[in-house]
């Protein structure tokens, strides 16, 4: 299981421990009448689900609501100091408790009151005093509502934090899995991707294609020689110096495999990739890596097998990278530390 799938797995865990199911009703009273605080708190005595809190001064109404926490506000309307309306506004106008459902309890049964109230944000409206059946019943649903939305708001945050997350890892991943591990340029997936599409646009735009094979000479040696470790540092040596010295942007230096790179350079003939042979053969003869064990030099050394084709759509790229690789044997034949042209390239150099 991956590190977000585990997260992911707690959310749902922790989203169905914390359920509304078992989440406890919290009751916040703002009336400055004693008495209707009594005879509410009497009421919901017999609810061992409902906590139960009274403000019985309206100045201090919002603080009390942000240090209790409620699920649920019932409020006067009329009370000394202060508009019920505007204690309402406050409360809509507060971060802290613009979402917490508020029943309005009131004395009077008037229309413009209770549309007013509505329309300041208040979630009900009831005269003084319901009997307890019907409070109780529209405490706990708005408590509900209330705990409902306020758990779906949790779980969207935390959904967009994890998606946030994984395409973060996406981008990682898609980063590795193009890139090879060791040398740190394009991978052979990529090589095989990038040849393709390059072929077949190629063939579209009638435009040639090159591609240079490049092989590390006496590899083998140097392995034994300086240890495996020793070994994957010069292959690092030789891709840094080889991603230096092609320096095009539409061009592609890429692994193909053990000691083995390959370059693939749109739009260009014989000739151009021609230079670039002579000049990645040079570049790693620069940097003089020492190599006692090779039979060709002091230091390492690479062949080279460079194939030009013009592309069509009733050929593929693999045709191209053969008379690369027959090059390449060439090359090696011919004493290594050097490039061939593949026969029939310089044909497509003409066109
Ligand atoms: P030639 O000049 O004919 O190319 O000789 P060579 O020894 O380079 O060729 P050969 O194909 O016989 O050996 C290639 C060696 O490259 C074999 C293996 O030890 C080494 N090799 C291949 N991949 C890796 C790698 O990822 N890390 C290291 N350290 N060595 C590798
Ligand atoms: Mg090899
Ligand atoms: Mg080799």
């Amino acid at each position: 299981m991956t590190g977000v799938e585990k997260e992911s797995k707690q959310i749902e865990e922790v989203s169905l421990e914390d359920s509304i199911e078992g989440a406890r009703t919290r009751v916040l009273l703002v009336d400055d009448q004693a008495i209707v605080a009594e005879a509410l708190r009497r009421m919901l005595a017999e609810e061992p689900d409902i906590d139960y809190e009274y403000c019985n001064d309206p100045a201090e109404a919002i603080n009390k609501a942000i240090e209790f926490k409620p699920t649920v506000v019932l409020q006067d309307l009329v009370m000394p100091d202060i508009d019920g309306l505007m204690l309402l506004k406050f409360f809509r106008s507060n971060p802290q408790t613009k979402s917490v459902p508020i029943i309005v309890l009131s004395t009077k049964e008037e229309a413009k009151i209770k549309s007013d109230a509505f329309g300041l944000g208040a979630s009900d409206y009831l005269v003084k005093f319901p009997d307890s059946i019907e409070v109780i019943a529209r405490i706990r649903a708005h408590s509900r509502s209330f705990l409902a939305q306020k758990q779906r708001d949790e779980a969207y945050k935390a959904l967009r934090k994890l998606q946030q997350e994984l395409e973060v890892k996406n981008q990682e991943l898609e980063r590795l899995s193009s890139l090879d591990g060791l040398t740190g340029i394009a991978n052979r997936r990529v090589f095989d991707e990038f040849v393709a599409k390059e072929w077949a646009r190629a063939a579209r735009e009638k435009r040639p294609l090159s591609v240079i094979l490049i092989d590390i000479d006496h590899f083998k040696k140097y392995n034994d020689n300086y240890g495996h470790q020793g070994g994957d540092d010069c292959l690092r040596q030789v891709a840094r110096s080889l991603a230096a010295t092609v320096r095009r942007p539409g061009d592609l230096v890429a692994r193909y495999g053990g000691e083995e790179f390959v370059v693939v350079m749109p739009d260009t003939d014989i000739k151009g990739a021609e230079k670039i042979a002579h000049a990645l053969c040079a570049g790693v003869n620069e940097m003089k890596l020492p190599h006692a064990h090779s039979s060709t030099s002091d230091h390492v050394t690479i062949s080279l097998g460079v194939a030009c084709a013009m592309p069509s759509s009733s050929t593929q790229a693999e045709s191209v990278i053969a008379s690369a690789d027959e090059a390449l044997y060439q090359a090696k034949e011919s004493g290594r530390n050097q490039y061939q042209l593949a026969a029939g390239s310089a044909v497509c150099a003409k066109e």
